[in-house]
């Protein structure tokens, strides 16, 4: 059979329906559109702590945007961190004393040692620190923990100011658009709906700030009039800044092979005696693993699937452990937004043996989406075309992935613990032969999913960049007294997780305005 290489992006066959309808959204769960007025909480995510490397960073200052380059950035990572690992935190790439709390999970798990052993093997190096400046090789992620539990953004940077006379956080505010005086283009503050029932107006003295994230903060410009004509000419809004909102988002996307060991770390275990178990070593013990384990394995792997000299990854890979005899494969591959068919079967694998999903990450995407406005109300949900794998280069560099990935099974590590890859049915496929590169590419069309790391919806970039949103001290072009600050503003997606970027981008906003205004 020849295998077509379509126009299309993702074949949404083996998600939910709802999945398919709002690939990014509905996944995790959250209604997008609630919120504060001020930042919120933001994302309930997996805590992993990676701010992506050198490379990513020069070359959003190489675009002409001043002051971002790594060396720069590098004193914003540092501001906020608190690094609880005694070997890293004075070292030069880490600091103790600021308001996020950095540190290790417990690895102790032997599936942990499985996997770097089968690193190693493969002469995979081991990097001593994911966050320096070696950027290909394995190692332990970090974390944004304090004392065992979660450091979400609100935890560390709100809970702890929150008596302050100047910060007023308004709770169940749904903001609608940023107003106005008059007709001009002097931002004056925001519209918003307090407890879905009593419309409000708050006023900025000095300026507004948008933190709704990549899919809502382009909706919210688009929605006050601020965006191409025709992205907002269709749903009724008259126009009064004429930018590239919504345009290139980009995104992690993922794409999970599970891995069955037969040789079990332990036997089918009594489930609820575990907890029990558990909960008494965290409450009296010592606040750490196994209650607090999200079955996330620590270890992550940056790797260059073009060339093994190259200094800089393009993909990476991170592991996911389900526990034989357990249940949890099903929340996660449902939240992953798969179909009951796939659902089961990891389930089934997961009743069997040991499971342990390795995820692919494409770092550098080059394909493109945007954020569409679906109405003119801001309670609709905005369209989000992902336009995963519309470049073909990425599905390429995935399927590179996967057989580099697949090599563990090869590995003395893997062999000993009886590691098999566990064949998932999809149909679609069932004509292409298996392990062919035709097959793989088919495995990825179906089965990709997000990472959730939507980005760069609001570009940051010079005048002369006609794509570009905000300037590089975050401020909104062709308008006043407006600025955007969180993921969307990055030109380019970083290599890694996004949460620690989105913050040092927080830190380095924070500076930019208190020299705009002399605090
Ligand atoms: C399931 C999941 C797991 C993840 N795991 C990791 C991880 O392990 N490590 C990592 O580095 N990154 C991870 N990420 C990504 C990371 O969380 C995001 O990159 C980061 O949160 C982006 O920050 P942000 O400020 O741009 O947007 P958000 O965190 O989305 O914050 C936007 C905020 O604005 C509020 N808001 C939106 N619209 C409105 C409105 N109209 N009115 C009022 N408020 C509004 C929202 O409620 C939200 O609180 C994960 C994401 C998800 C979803």
């Amino acid at each position: 059979m020849v295998y077509e290489l379509q126009r299309t992006t993702v074949d949404w066959e083996y998600h939910t329906e709802r999945t398919r309808r709002h690939s990014l959204s509905s996944v995790n769960g959250v209604s997008w559109p609630r919120g504060l007025v001020l930042r919120g909480s933001g994302t309930i995510n997996g805590m992993k702590y990676i701010r992506g490397n050198r490379r990513d960073y020069d070359r959003w200052k190489l675009l002409g945007n001043d002051g971002w380059g790594w060396d720069e950035v590098l004193e914003y990572f540092k501001k906020s961190e608190d690094n609880k690992v005694k070997r890293l935190a004075n070292g030069k790439w880490h600091s103790t004393g600021g308001y996020l709390s950095v540190d290790y999970y417990d690895d102790s798990d032997p599936m942990n040692r499985v996997l770097t052993d089968a690193a190693d093997e493969m002469g995979f190096q081991e990097l001593a620190d994911l966050n320096s400046d070696e950027y290909v090789g394995y190692g332990r992620s970090q974390f944004t923990i304090a004392n065992g539990t979660r450091c979400s953004p609100a935890k560390a940077f709100l809970s702890t100011i929150q008596h302050r006379k100047n910060l007023h956080v308004i709770k169940h505010a749904f903001v609608t658009t940023v107003s106005f005086e008059g007709n001009g283009t002097a931002v004056r503050g925001v519209n918003f709906i307090l407890r879905n029932r009593f419309s409000m107006r708050a006023l900025a003295r000095k300026e507004v700030i948008i933190s709704a994230g990549a899919v809502n903060t382009p909706k919210l410009l688009m929605l006050s009039g601020i965006g191409r004509r025709s992205a907002i000419a269709p749903v009724g809004i008259s126009q009064r800044a004429d930018l590239d909102v919504g345009e290139n988002l980009q995104d992690h996307v993922a794409i999970p092979l599970f891995f069955k060991f037969n040789r079990s770390s332990r036997g089918i275990v009594n489930l609820t005696l575990e907890k029990i178990l558990n909960l008494f070593i965290f409450t009296l013990k010592n606040r750490q693993q196994p209650l607090t384990n999200h079955y996330v394995s620590s270890v992550i792997a940056f790797v260059n699937t073009v060339s093994s000299d190259d200094p800089f990854p393009d993909v990476q890979f991170e592991y996911t452990q389900f526990k034989k005899g357990g249940s949890s494969s099903i929340i996660v591959t449902r939240a992953m937004g798969y179909n009951e068919q796939i659902v089961q079967s990891v389930h089934k694998a997961e009743l069997e043996a040991d499971v342990v999903m390795a995820r692919i990450h494409v770092l550098n995407p080059e394909s493109r989406g945007k954020i569409r406005l679906a109405s003119n109300d801001p309670y609709v949900d905005p369209i989000i075309d992902s336009g995963y794998l519309n470049d073909y280069e990425d599905l390429k560099t995935l399927v590179r992935a996967i057989r580099i990935q697949t090599q563990m099974l090869s590995t003395d590590s893997f062999r000993r613990n009886e590691a098999e890859l566990h064949r998932l049915p999809i149909p679609a496929c069932r004509f292409i032969l298996y392990d062919t590169d035709e097959y793989w590419e088919c495995y990825v069309r179906h089965l990709t999913t997000t990472l959730y790391h939507p980005s760069g919806t609001t570009k940051m970039g010079p005048d002369s960049d006609p794509g570009a949103v905000v300037d590089s001290r975050l401020k909104v072009k062709q308008v006043e007294n407006l600025r955007v600050i969180d993921a969307s503003i990055m030109p380019f997606i970083v290599s890694g997780n996004t949460n620690a970027p989105t913050i040092m981008i927080g830190e380095r906003g924070a500076d930019f305005i208190k020299q705009d205004y002399e605090l």
